[in-house]
């Protein structure tokens, strides 16, 4: 893992969070700056810089991972409707690099 990934760092519990959800190679914790009523992060334990690089290493963990997020949206009560954003590439805003699926729902969604 490299030392100064941040969400490594966070899914090692190096850094606190508020944790929603757990399985054996994801975690899901509530953005620290939400930007709808529910907004929670899903990342996978293994790092991989964006989906991309996570989607040519591993299709299956890219499948739990949407699987979970679709879990997450129905465990926070928005099953109904829900938005999935993987921002990939810091001209579209990825600022961590550590991919994480944004799961978003609940009303008004601001930027991303
Ligand atoms: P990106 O712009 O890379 O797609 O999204 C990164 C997200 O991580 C942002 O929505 C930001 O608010 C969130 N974030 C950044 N640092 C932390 C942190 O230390 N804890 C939590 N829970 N979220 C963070
Ligand atoms: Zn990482």
């Amino acid at each position: 893992m490299p030392d100064d990934c941040l969400f490594c760092r966070l899914v090692a519990g190096e850094i606190p969070a508020t944790i929603v959800r757990e399985t054996d190679d994801t975690v899901a914790f509530r953005d620290i700056a939400p930007k709808a009523p529910v907004h929670v992060l899903v990342v996978p334990r293994t790092h991989h810089a964006n989906v991309a690089d996570l989607a040519a290493a591993d299709p299956g963990l890219t499948g739990r991972l949407v699987a979970e997020a679709a879990e997450v949206a129905r465990a926070e009560g928005v099953g109904d409707g829900w938005r999935l954003t993987f921002n990939t590439g810091a001209p579209v805003g990825q600022t961590v690099f550590h991919v994480h699926a944004h799961v978003l729902g609940g009303g008004a969604i601001e930027g991303l």
